[in-house]
């Protein structure tokens, strides 16, 4: 494969399928290199929100007095597995430095100016791949049960008006109105009528990557596992299947893009934050709209097959056998927060977010290598993120001025 514009994206999440169609609109010959199936690791299991709130990142002001109690309650979604202490302590150094307020404050700003183009960044993909079938666009709902847990809310609700999001705040009767299926327990809730769901993450990657290659793309099945240098930087990826000659290379391997980034020369402090989902299938109750509850840290969302209540961040290997003791956890608050919710789920599923200790991806040229290109670390927000950052990703390729400020997601900035 050798044309004047050819670009090799490494990884079929939904990251990488995002940056292959931008690609091609750039006018790039692109190929997508895929160890598994598009769209079955992280991309598969998430709670399909398109979350244009979520400025707020996960290091906030008061942190470093709440994370040490988290680690050690059973009940907490915050879980590290104690073998993986030593690799994840620096992580969490950077992460506590983070929740300063003026870093918060940068962090929000930074994270914002790509939710905002959320929809923008989607809507030629969605509209090309005839995906509008798999968006519900009722909004979110997000809810709390005690008075103590929405005013501890106050910090982050404030950072999203001041992101101009809007938010219509109800009591707990007029929450129900809205979604009768929840529990008696919500006393407050928060509208947030701009957040669009997909109702099938997985058939929603796979439509952009048939779309793809209708587009002429190339889908290849193999694993990354090396490259081989020439004079302007790697000229060969070393894969499974043998060499092959690249031009442009995108790294977008989820978490496991770390070690494709370190041997290309660029350290990055990626980590696994391991969610879980449990699905109800024919649930014998209806979800208006997605909800997120505050105190109990789950979203449940009702998608095509069910519905799929998701949750927990456990710092392990990305690789590391599931403890599906989380999982009965998450099953057992969504019983709690939507009583109609009975009996057990009909299956349940780990995946790895991709997370930097200070909430935000790299998208990025390599420091080390005029043809590499970096599209990672979007932890919760990987499936909002993932149009605008394609779009990013193609203008970086194309030697376009990038339409936003790139200069926070720099992969040197560690
Ligand atoms: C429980 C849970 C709930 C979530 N909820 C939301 C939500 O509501 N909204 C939201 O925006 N985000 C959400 N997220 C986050 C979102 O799912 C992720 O940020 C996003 O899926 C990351 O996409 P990705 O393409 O970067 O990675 P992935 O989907 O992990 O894709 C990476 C791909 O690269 C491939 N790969 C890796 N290494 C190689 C190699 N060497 N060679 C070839 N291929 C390779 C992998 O097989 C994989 O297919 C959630 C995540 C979880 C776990």
């Amino acid at each position: 494969m050798k044309s004047e514009r050819d670009a090799t994206v490494i990884g079929a999440g939904i990251v990488g399928v995002c940056s292959a169609l931008h690609l091609q609109r750039e006018g790039f010959r692109v190929r997508l290199i895929e160890r598994g199936e598009p769209g079955k690791a992280a991309s598969f299991g998430n709670s399909g929100n398109f979350g244009v709130a979520s400025c707020v990142p996960f290091a906030v002001p008061g942190v470093l007095k709440k994370v040490p109690r988290m680690l050690f309650d059973p009940n907490s979604p915050l879980k590290l597995r104690w073998s993986h202490v030593p690799r994840a302590l620096p992580w969490f150094l950077r992460f506590i430095a983070s929740a300063r307020p003026s870093r918060v404050e940068s962090i929000a700003a930074a994270r914002s100016s790509l939710l905002q183009h959320t929809r923008a960044g989607y809507a030629p993909l969605i509209e090309s791949a005839g995906a509008e079938k798999w968006i519900d666009d009722s909004g979110l709902l997000t809810t709390f049960e005690s008075e103590a847990a929405f005013r501890d809310a106050a910090y982050a609700m404030a950072l999203r008006r001041r992101h101009g999001i809007h938010m219509d705040v109800l009591d707990g009767n007029e929450a129900r109105q809205m979604e009768p299926a929840l529990s008696d327990k919500v006393v407050r809730a928060v509208s947030i009528p701009a957040v669009a769901h997909t109702i099938d993450p997985l058939r929603f990657t796979e439509a952009l990557a048939a779309d793809f290659v209708r587009r002429g793309g190339e889908i290849v099945n193999a694993e990354v596992r090396g490259f081989e240098f020439g004079d302007a930087g790697p000229s060969k990826l070393l894969t499974d299947r043998g060499p092959m000659a690249v031009d442009r290379i995108v790294i977008a391997a989820g978490v496991w893009s770390r070690t494709l980034a370190a041997q290309l020369g660029t350290a990055v402090p990626l980590e696994a934050e391991r969610g879980y989902h449990v699905m109800f299938a024919n649930p014998p109750t209806r979800l208006r709209r997605a909800i997120m509850s505050a105190d109990r840290n789950i979203a449940v969302t009702h998608m095509a097959e069910g519905i799929r209540a998701t949750g927990i961040a456990e710092f392990a290997a990305p690789d590391a056998p599931a403890n599906m003791a989380n999982a009965r956890m998450i099953a057992r608050h969504a019983r709690a927060l939507v009583p109609g919710l009975m009996g057990e789920p009909t299956s349940q599923w780990m995946g790895p977010r991709p997370s930097h200790p200070d909430s935000k991806p790299v998208i990025a040229r390599s420091p080390r290598h005029a043809n590499v290109f970096f599209a990672f670390g979007h932890d919760h927000i990987g499936l909002a993120l993932a149009g605008i950052t394609g779009k990013l990703v193609a203008e970086l390729v194309a030697e376009k001025p990038p339409s936003i400020d790139l200069e926070p997601f720099r992969a040197d900035r560690f």
